[in-house]
């Protein structure tokens, strides 16, 4: 019923209990989870898990805030995701200023945009993850045609005109445990508003848990609370919310159907 399209299940908080947590999605009714790449050296963990668990798929990518010099190259990106069938999005990739100065951003500037080319190659869509830097994330997308293939803004924290210029770029609103939490009105208001298909729900495991779990480890299997808030704002079912989630979802990321 449900789907969780952004998790980072490879992390070490799951090293021991992974089987439980795939136990848990399952008694939970979430059939489904992408767990978005975030760097180069670690990919292979991810590669170790899509291979185990058919209900699980990836992205390959480096975060914005990823230190490591050593970057994925355009050939790279797009090779890995040619060869391997559960690879279905370039990303997550963005941009994040918040604990920069964003004078000496050239270098994420620089990944991101090597990752939206990848992207178009490739033809898969974008996980786009986006922190105190909205506008040069839609500027970076614009000026790369990103429209192109589209894609998704993870965990989205901005206001409902960003989440308009967001969608105009043929992106999806993806919306993570954030709304449960009381004073999150921004969200609230987006979360609401968004067309029903437009939208995507995530945990962003392990972080990001909802009430009521707020401060715990996350797992795929909370996600169920997250369309349970958005229903309780839009006033409509939790059955309208799940099932719109899950269309938009394996519409995006068509390579899943495939
Ligand atoms: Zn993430």
């Amino acid at each position: 019923m449900f789907v969780d399209s952004h998790c980072h299940l490879d992390l070490q908080e799951f090293d021991k209990g992974i089987d439980l947590i795939m136990t848990q999605m399952s008694n939970a009714k979430v059939d489904y989870a992408l767990v978005a790449g975030i760097d180069k050296k670690k990919f292979n963990n991810i590669l170790k898990l899509i291979s185990n668990y058919s209900n699980l798929y990836a992205s390959v990518g480096m975060h914005p805030e990823c230190l490591d010099k050593e970057e994925f190259s355009i050939e790279e990106l797009c090779l890995l995701a040619k060869h391997n069938k559960k690879i279905v999005a370039i990303g997550e990739t963005g941009l994040d200023y918040h604990s920069h100065d964003h004078q000496d951003l050239d270098w994420q500037r620089n990944r991101f945009r090597q990752h939206i080319r990848a992207a178009k190659i490739s033809t898969l869509p974008l996980i786009i993850h986006t922190r105190s830097a909205i506008i040069d994330t839609l500027n970076i997308l614009k000026e790369e045609g990103a429209r192109d293939v589209g894609g998704v803004m993870h965990c989205f924290t901005e206001n409902w005109d960003a989440a308009k210029l967001a969608m105009d770029l043929n992106f999806y609103i993806s919306i993570s445990g954030i709304v449960t939490f009381k004073n999150a009105k921004i969200v609230h208001e987006v979360a609401s508003k968004v067309p029903l298909d437009r939208i995507l729900i995530e945990t962003d495991s392990p972080y990001l848990s909802p009430e009521p779990y707020r401060g715990k480890v996350n797992n795929p299997a909370n996600v169920v609370y997250v369309a349970n808030k958005i229903a309780e704002l839009r006033k409509t079912t939790v059955e309208d919310v799940a099932n719109a989630s899950r269309k938009n979802f394996f519409s995006l990321f068509s390579k899943i159907g495939l």
